[in-house]
């Protein structure tokens, strides 16, 4: 295997050898300025695209590192902060950030959560935050990365289980989570419930509306049915909320809010006696992107409340519309009853991960899920020219998986699959897939697709553990081509 080499380039190339390799490859990529992809991008439509980019342009070079350098990104920054806060229903004493993402949001969150507890809560002595199973895996992270226990709490109809977290409550819980919506299915956990579990026992909430917070407050006050999720709630103590998401801000945007500065200062770092000067740092970055902020900023005022609304009302009738078809599809079935703009489907009769190869096939792009197997799709504003060609390739895509004899080809694909895994894996995982293989009924039953098949047998097993690190190795190291 020729790999991992390719010499630091002696000349400066030109912008067209540049652009030769941009257009030899990024055609590859997936096609979502023409709707393909139910996931990944959000786009607000060129117009408003532009106007952001042109104010993002203005600030590539700038880094809100030190403030004293740069007020106006400052003064933007806290702009955004403010004027979110007003849509989360906060009051004047809500602090935040705008943070690289949904993913920093919430490590920053569980970070401050632990501080506060460490403070606050001496009786604590092994840290621990309750989640629901749908939570998302940034939670995870951050409990990985800050040496925090966690319970993942098993779900009721797809959505957290108020009463087993009760359950689950102990004298370590520092932190209960909720998610507005879950991203698997879109489904909004019991967050009253949940808030008043924390309030009750003195401890935090977070919401996590990373995907929902720039567009369920817009629903809201359109009049569509959203039970209400931020710091109205009594005993939410953070909320995330991602702006590279429906906020339509350039990628590498989000922000965390907290009901007081009290509990921000948990999230800040500093220290004072570097050869370096005073350092104090709001969030995980040193260097800050400025474009970042500029751009997000200039999304909320760019587009407005006026703006999300429009956006708000096109994308949950195409979601409406998208469901309505799916429904009408005898072979599958819509997961729980999504009141935003994401929906996922599941199959009792025919194979979804296949359904999702022709649908792939015929250039269409959304997330394959295992725990149930389901295909989970993402609405956003661009969706509403595609909703016809998207339903009418959906029909003629269940008709092709139903014309497969599943049982006879099953093994035969499974078979293939780990022959292709060979080629990428060491043999002591291989093995591990073939005993969990032949010792799986589940499969057959199921007739589970081969690659997320193998999945949901292995799901929560240390075997695909190693199996995906050792992907993510691959996928992260250079390959000769
Ligand atoms: C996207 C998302 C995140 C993580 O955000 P990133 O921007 O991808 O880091 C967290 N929670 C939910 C519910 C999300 O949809």
């Amino acid at each position: 295997m020729s790999k991992s080499t390719l010499n630091f380039p002696k000349k400066s190339k030109s912008t067209k050898e540049l652009m030769d390799f941009v257009n030899a490859h990024k055609s590859k990529d997936v096609d979502w300025k023409n709707g393909r992809a139910f996931c990944l991008v959000y786009s607000p439509g060129e117009e408003r695209t532009k106007m952001i980019k042109e104010i993002f342009d203005l600030y590539y070079s700038d880094n809100a590192l030190n403030p004293g350098a740069t007020p106006s990104l400052t003064k933007m920054e806290t702009q955004v902060i403010a004027m979110c806060a007003d849509l989360f229903n906060g009051d004047e004493n809500v602090r935040g950030n705008i943070t690289s993402g949904g993913t920093e949001s919430i490590l920053l969150a569980v970070k401050t959560a632990r501080d506060w507890a460490k403070k606050n809560k001496p009786n604590v002595t092994t840290p621990e935050v309750i989640i629901a199973a749908s939570a998302h895996p940034a939670f995870i992270k951050a409990f990985q990365y800050f040496g925090i226990n966690y319970k993942a709490i098993p779900l009721d109809n797809y959505k957290a289980d108020a009463d087993l977290i009760k359950e689950a409550i102990t004298e370590n819980t520092i932190m209960l989570v909720a998610s507005a919506p879950s991203y698997p299915h879109g489904l909004m956990d019991p967050i009253s419930k949940i808030a008043s579990l924390a309030k009750q026992n003195n401890i935090l909430c977070h919401v996590d509306s990373c995907i929902g917070g720039f567009i369920l407050p817009f629903l809201q006050k359109l009049g569509h049915e959203i039970e209400s999720f931020d710091f109205q709630v009594d005993g939410v103590t953070s909320i995330s909320a991602d702006l590279h998401k429906y906020g339509y801000s350039p990628k590498g945007a989000s922000i965390v809010l907290y009901k007081n500065a009290e509990l921000r200062k948990f999230q800040f770092s500093v220290y004072t006696k570097w050869n370096g000067g005073v350092y104090g740092s709001p969030t995980m970055g040193g260097t800050r992107p400025g474009g970042c902020i500029a751009g997000s900023w200039a999304a909320i005022n760019g587009i407005g409340e006026e703006g999300y609304l429009e956006m708000a009302e096109k994308t949950i009738h195409t979601t409406k519309a998208l469901i309505h078809g799916v429904k009408e599809i005898e072979e599958l079935d819509i997961i729980g009853e999504p009141k935003m703009t994401i929906f996922s489907f599941k199959s009792d009769t025919i194979n979804v991960y296949q359904l999702a190869d022709i649908l792939n096939k015929k250039g269409w792009h959304f997330e394959r899920q295992h725990l149930p197997p389901s295909l989970h799709f993402t609405v956003n504003y661009i969706h509403k020219e595609v909703v016809d060609e998207f339903l009418a390739d959906l029909k003629v895509s269940v008709e092709e998986v139903k014309k497969f004899n599943l049982s006879k080809i099953g093994d035969k694909i499974q078979v293939g699959i780990v022959k292709g895994l060979k080629k990428v894996l060491p043999k002591g995982t291989i093995s591990k897939i073939q005993k969990s293989q032949s010792s799986s009924e589940d499969i057959h039953k199921e007739n589970t697709a081969p690659m997320y098949g193998m999945m949901n047998v292995l799901s929560g097993s240390e075997d695909l553990d190693e199996i995906v690190l050792d992907f993510m190795d691959k996928i992260n190291t250079l390959e000769n081509d």
